[in-house]
């Protein structure tokens, strides 16, 4: 038996992503190396240019990590003690976690059984509650593009402005991502994304980037990203903190954008094979689509099943892996359990984490890969009433 890295499927293998980019990028090291400037060098500057060409948003501000970028967020809209900021609970920790670094109460909304994006009926709730509890002020929604899908943004701003709240895209992971025609970045208030290397575009290290088209929280954001700097160097503006992205970082990150649009396209093209392969299964086997007028980053192929933790052992026994995302909900999590959640709960949440399996899925999946995983997972039919 081989255990050659080309035969075995992987739930993730970037390695021909690497081939295709290691010579620019070892030609950028080496420019790095010679001219010094490890902290905000030219590259940091020539990568904000090309995202900010890449999604037309006025302003691109790199940062450490997508959890920095969320928190500078949170930072330049004011958001503290007091402020109630609402996030979804299906979500990587990150999200909630930026409220709660500014002293802030996250508060829980529920997501949309099919999408898996905020439910912007739950999202009403929620905020009519805490205004009329009179606790907390509601200052800002932090809304997730789940799995690489386009949260509802028109419907989500429209409940934001009645109560004067700042609207905060987290698109950790869906960078890439299109609604209408515009690209993520362009989508909110403030968009907040990360360079993680399993994200869509992703470093060789932790790395994320702030987008938004206000000049004034542009300012902000940058301010904050150095230390509060101000006009001049002995002068804060404010207080900060050190949120800035490697030279080394920028390098890997703009070479790789070069490729990123084939990339995405690749992804679409395994997004649609599965939905063809998967298409017969229909009621037993949800298969995810993006919502009208938007594009996903596919950043995860994620099916709903009834008998999820049957299917996955079958598919491990198969060499097929899978993963589950997110088996606890953040409100069911024990240190953050006492913050409020939206008045009817979260059915949906509650009932997804049972459901959810995201299969293979990365831009180099090659067909005859992509075949065993369609064929083990129509093994589904066997496990119909099967399971225990
Ligand atoms: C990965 C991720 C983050 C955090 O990004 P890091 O760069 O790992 O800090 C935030 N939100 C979501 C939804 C993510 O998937």
């Amino acid at each position: 038996m081989s255990t050659d890295r080309a035969e075995r499927l992987a739930f993730i293998d970037l390695a021909p992503q690497l081939e295709r980019v290691r010579a620019g990028v070892e030609a950028g090291f080496k420019r790095v190396l010679d001219h010094g400037r490890f902290i905000m060098g030219p590259e940091v500057e020539a990568l904000e240019e090309a995202l900010a060409a890449f999604t037309r948003a006025r302003s691109v501000i790199t940062c450490s990590n997508g959890t920095d970028a969320l928190w500078l967020a949170m930072l330049a809209l004011g958001v503290g003690p007091g402020d109630a900021v609402f996030v979804p609970s299906w979500t990587f920790t990150a999200t909630a976690e930026a409220p709660c670094l500014c002293g802030a109460t996250p508060v829980f909304v529920d997501v949309d059984p099919e999408f898996f994006t905020m439910d912007p009926k739950s999202l009403r709730s929620a905020v009519e509650a805490v205004a009329a509890g009179g606790t907390f002020t509601p200052r800002a929604v932090i809304a997730v593009d789940l799995f690489g899908m386009v949260a509802p943004y028109a419907q989500i701003g429209a409940v934001a402005r009645e109560h004067g709240m700042g609207v905060v895209a987290d698109a950790a992971q869906a960078f890439g991502a299109s609604a209408g025609g515009r690209r993520v970045g362009c989508l909110a208030d403030i968009t907040a994304t990360s360079f993680f290397p399993a994200k869509p575009l992703g470093g060789f290290g932790d790395g994320g980037a702030v987008f938004t088209d206000d000049a004034a929280l542009a300012d902000r954001l940058r301010s904050l990203r150095a230390h509060g700097a101000g006009s001049t160097k002995d002068e804060s503006a404010r207080v900060g903190t050190n949120a800035r992205l490697d030279t080394l970082q920028a390098v890997v990150l703009l070479e790789k954008l070069k490729i990123f649009e084939e990339e995405l396209e690749r992804r679409q093209k395994i997004a649609e094979r599965y939905a063809g392969g998967l298409a017969t299964l229909d009621d037993r086997v949800v298969v995810p689509r993006a919502p009208g007028e938007t594009t996903s980053a596919w950043s995860q192929y994620t099916i709903k099943v009834d008998h999820r933790d049957a299917l996955a052992e079958r598919l491990q026994a198969e060499g097929v892996p899978t993963r589950v995302y997110y088996r606890t909900p953040i409100h069911m999590r024990s240190v953050y359990a006492d913050f409020p959640t939206s008045p009817g709960g979260l059915p949906v949440t509650e009932r997804l984490k049972d459901q959810v399996l995201s299969l293979p899925m990365y831009p180099y999946l090659s067909e005859g890969h992509q075949r065993r995983v369609i064929e083990a997972v129509r093994s589904v039919d066997a496990l119909a009433g099967g399971d225990s």
